[in-house]
């Protein structure tokens, strides 16, 4: 049984237990003493449904609207029904490491939650539908190509099994908005979209970290406290220091796994500001983020941090850190005030990451376990082969798993099932030097392969099961952007349904799961975005 999101019903813990303004005033501003503000969505012209994630739908017992009607208007902003409390919530956060001070949804507001059949409770959040208290000097709206690359991530990034939000709908507004998408003097006209994403909740970092700063700790408890109750209800009654230390370690907990996958995909979030950290460890925000292509742990996408690297694949997990850390500073009121007291929460993150991280490697490589100090080793090795050959992260995984078989066997066929890995995952020119380091690191690595016990097709059975065949390469996404503008959305579907089975072979689609070709190098949305979205 499914309902019509026009008819849901929908509550509102969010706006009924926190301290929010209700003045309905959109004009940019600070919102001191407040966790929200209520809103209203400013209505769009011509909304029409782009895409719909089926699975998400079934989930919430929603149905898949028809294109256009009552379900869609909900999905743009233009229609609020009488359960709805729409608010945009107020947060604060460090952008590329420095306090930026109130940020909020500024073009992000939540209409409320809905109850799946199963129980659970989901926020249904709208970006891009028009001005709120948060927009500062921007407009409230969101592109085409930047919301269906919000949409089919989140969604690939669930199949793949890495926490996330989710996004139900892709709906185009019929308006067109002007962006400078390289912030370089160049604003174009480009047509509108909105999409309707959902989690448990939207907190983020930030939230705590406003309430801090400006000292707002009836606020920062209440926060706190309405997060623990229906987030994190198995801590217990918060209110006690120890709750709440509790709590922070398991949030510690949380993103350790959360970037562990992260590294382990070779997702580059782009902009791991303090306020575009989830509080539930949930991947968060995609704005300019890219796949791994070519291993280097200095890339990144997002030409807005070409100055610092901050955000490159490579420092994901320490900046992870970085952002735990001020969150812990700005949760120090509530654990007595002593700037110590969380540090050991800290130390749970590192030894999450790296023992999540190093058990998804191991198994990625299909061994049962690390036995010694070598095979140790053999795992530290392996960043510096895949970038000395610069293999492209995804295709290595998935092209070992086949190959392990052979591996196994040893004699003649191993010579050829490397040369065929390198000519199909490298991005170096045949011959190059990196490719030496990497069939060294593959001879050490057949070997203990074959002290593994088991048949090796249990193996690569294990192995293609963690391996994914495919991801959202950056040029993919670009692909359905360039056919969504011209009205074809063949390229979205298409990938929408393939991302959803990311382990399975469908052979039919092999040219998805192939190495990023030439042209896409250093081309625009391809190789390099902004913030601009
Ligand atoms: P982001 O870089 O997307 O994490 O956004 C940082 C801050 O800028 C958040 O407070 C956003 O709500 C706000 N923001 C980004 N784009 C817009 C926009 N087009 N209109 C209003 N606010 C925006
Ligand atoms: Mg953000």
């Amino acid at each position: 049984m499914t309902t019509s999101i026009d008819q849901a019903t929908f509550h509102n813990s969010f706006v009924e237990e926190l301290p929010g303004e209700a003045s309905f005033d959109n004009r940019p501003r600070q919102v001191p003493g407040y966790t929200y503000s209520r809103v209203r969505p400013t209505p769009v012209s011509a909304p029409h449904l782009l895409a719909w994630s089926d699975d998400l739908g079934r989930q919430l017992g929603l149905a898949r609207p028809p294109e256009r009607g009552p379900a869609v208007g909900v999905l743009a902003g233009n229609l609020v029904t009488d359960s709805m409390k729409p608010f945009a919530a107020r947060y604060g956060g460090h952008q590329f490491g420095n306090w930026a001070g109130q940020l909020g949804d500024g073009r992000a507001m939540s209409l409320g939650e809905i109850t799946a059949p199963d129980g659970s409770s989901w926020e249904i959040q709208l970006k891009g539908a028009g001005p709120t208290p948060y927009s500062r000097r921007a407009d409230g709206r969101a592109v085409l190509r930047s919301s269906l690359r919000e949409f089919l991530c989140s969604e690939a990034m669930h199949y793949l099994g890495v926490p996330t939000t989710r996004a139900l709908s892709l709906v185009a507004t019929g308006d067109l908005v002007v962006r400078d998408m390289f912030y370089n003097g160049n604003p174009q006209q480009e047509p509108g979209a909105i999409v309707a994403r959902v989690a448990p909740t939207f907190i983020r970092f930030g939230n705590f970290q406003i309430m801090a700063a400006l000292n707002e700790l009836d606020n920062l408890r209440a926060l706190a406290d309405y997060v623990i109750r229906r987030h994190y209800p198995e801590l217990g009654e918060p209110g006690s220091a120890e709750v709440y230390r509790r709590w922070f370690e398991e949030i510690c907990r949380r993103t350790a796994v959360m970037v562990a996958h992260w590294q382990t995909v070779g997702f580059v979030h782009g902009v791991m500001n303090t306020d575009n950290m989830s509080i539930l460890g949930l991947t968060i925000d995609y704005g300019p983020y890219g796949w791994l292509e070519p291993y280097e742990p200095g890339w990144t996408p997002n030409t807005t941090d070409f100055s610092s690297y901050r955000y490159a694949y490579g420092q994901q997990p320490r900046i992870a850190l970085w952002n735990l850390m001020a969150l812990a500073q700005a949760l120090t009121p509530l654990v007595g005030d002593d700037p110590q007291a969380l540090r050991p929460s800290l130390d749970v993150y590192a030894d999450t990451f790296n023992a999540t991280y190093t058990q998804r490697l191991t198994q990625k490589l299909g061994l049962t376990a690390l036995r010694s100090e070598a095979d140790q080793a053999l795992l530290e090795a392996l960043p510096a082969a895949l970038e000395a050959a610069e293999m492209d992260l995804t295709l290595f995984f998935r092209r070992l798993s086949h190959a392990a078989p052979v591996l196994v066997a040893g004699g003649s066929g191993e010579e050829a099932i490397v040369d065929d890995l390198l000519e199909a995952a490298s991005y170096a020119a045949p011959g190059a030097e990196g490719h030496e380091t990497m069939r060294q690191w593959l001879g050490q690595y057949a070997g203990r392969l074959r002290q593994e016990a088991g048949p090796a097709s249990a193996i690569r059975d294990a192995m293609l099961q963690v391996n994914p065949k495919y991801v959202l390469r950056n040029y993919l996404a670009q692909q359905a952007i360039d056919a969504a503008e011209q009205e074809d959305l063949s390229v979205l579907n298409r990938l929408m349904e393939v991302l959803k089975k990311p382990y399975a072979e469908q052979p039919e689609h092999d040219d998805l799961a192939a190495k990023r070709p030439e042209w896409a190098r250093q081309k625009p949305g391809c190789a390099t975005l902004s913030c601009s979205s």
